[in-house]
């Protein structure tokens, strides 16, 4: 974990000091994990700034919310304009990371939360690579299971979850290793525990489906259509433990972890041990997208300074952003 900070918080509607957006320590959300939240980046490029893909973000924090009857007070619009708000207020020109996060905010003890009020949290600190090694991580297969549709819904992006994330990823640290992926209750490859996972097998990017309990990641998403424009063949199905051990290339995919190679599965070596090419290609082509680069998906970013209105209202012949 980080010890980014920043001067704001955007807090139930305000920018607050930093030091100010605090809650109760019988919050519901802080005693049994009744929070919803999401993991969203901006990249700097040319002097502005451009947030990825915000509006999906944003609707599937609005469907976490649904599935787990939290109301969200705020509008797709307000959430939007809020995450805007706090860059700006914050001045942040460089590789950020934004954290909204709505939380059941009664204070008491008791797990029903009928009638009890919501909360909204929007922090954004700097927040560079998540993986510190360099060229890859080396990743083991976890003993503990990622959660299932039996219990728990993957697809929700919640608090509480990532108790189990934190098991394996815990696990994973302890062993020396920088990853952890888990299995679904089949026995299949599911996921890491804050990235989806690709293998590629004949020069096809595989990737297990929603079936396998994975969150259905914005970054896979991109992945998956930047993949099939390029040409490439992507195909969702499960994935054996095996398959992973024997797979051409593999690679990470999240909003924190971009794309990572990975270099090794319990110590066997993927493809020869370096990042393979079509996991470099999608590396290159993500890259793109994230600043807006990519031909027919400039509306994946949102602009945050918004310098090309600001030159084209003062006048101005608008400066070309490349
Ligand atoms: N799985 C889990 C468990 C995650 O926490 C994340 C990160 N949000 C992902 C997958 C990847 O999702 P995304 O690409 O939308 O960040």
């Amino acid at each position: 974990m980080g010890n980014q900070k920043a001067d704001y918080v955007w807090f139930n509607g305000k920018l607050v000091r930093w030091e100010e957006a605090k809650v109760h320590v019988l919050t519901h959300a802080f005693n049994y994990g009744t929070a919803a939240f999401e993991g969203i980046r901006a990249y700097p490029y040319n002097g502005e700034m451009y947030i990825f893909r915000l509006k999906d973000h944003l609707e599937r924090l609005q469907n976490s919310c649904k599935i787990y009857g939290f109301n969200l007070n705020y509008t797709l619009e307000q959430l939007i304009d809020a995450c805007i708000e706090l860059i700006k207020a914050n001045k942040l020109h460089e590789r950020t990371y934004i954290r909204p996060l709505v939380y059941v905010a009664g204070v008491g003890v008791g797990i029903g939360f009928s009638g009890q009020p919501t909360g909204v949290a929007i922090a954004a600190v700097p927040f560079d690579t998540y993986f510190s090694s360099d060229g890859g991580v080396h990743a083991m297969v976890s003993s503990w299971r990622r959660i299932s549709e039996e219990s728990l819904p993957p697809s929700a992006k919640i608090a509480g979850h990532y108790a189990n994330s934190v098991l394996a990823k815990m696990h994973a640290l302890e062993n020396g290793y920088g990853e952890a992926i888990m299995l679904d209750s089949k026995g299949n490859v599911s996921e890491g525990t804050g990235e989806n996972i690709f293998i590629v097998k004949e020069k096809r990017l595989i990737t297990p489906p929603l079936s396998s309990g994975i969150l259905e990641g914005i970054t896979r998403k991109t992945v998956i259509q930047l993949a099939q424009e390029e040409g490439m063949e992507v195909v969702e199905r499960e994935v054996t433990r095996v398959e992973l051990y024997t797979s051409e290339e593999a690679f990470f995919t999240g909003t924190a972890a971009e794309i990572t190679p990975i270099l090794s599965v319990d110590k066997k070596q993927i493809g020869n041990g370096k990042p393979g090419s079509i996991t470099r290609k999608m590396i290159e082509l993500y890259g793109k997208a994230v600043i807006g680069k990519i031909e027919g998906h400039e509306d994946w970013v949102t602009p945050v300074y918004k310098l090309e209105e600001k030159s084209k209202k003062m006048g101005a012949k608008a400066t070309p952003i490349s």
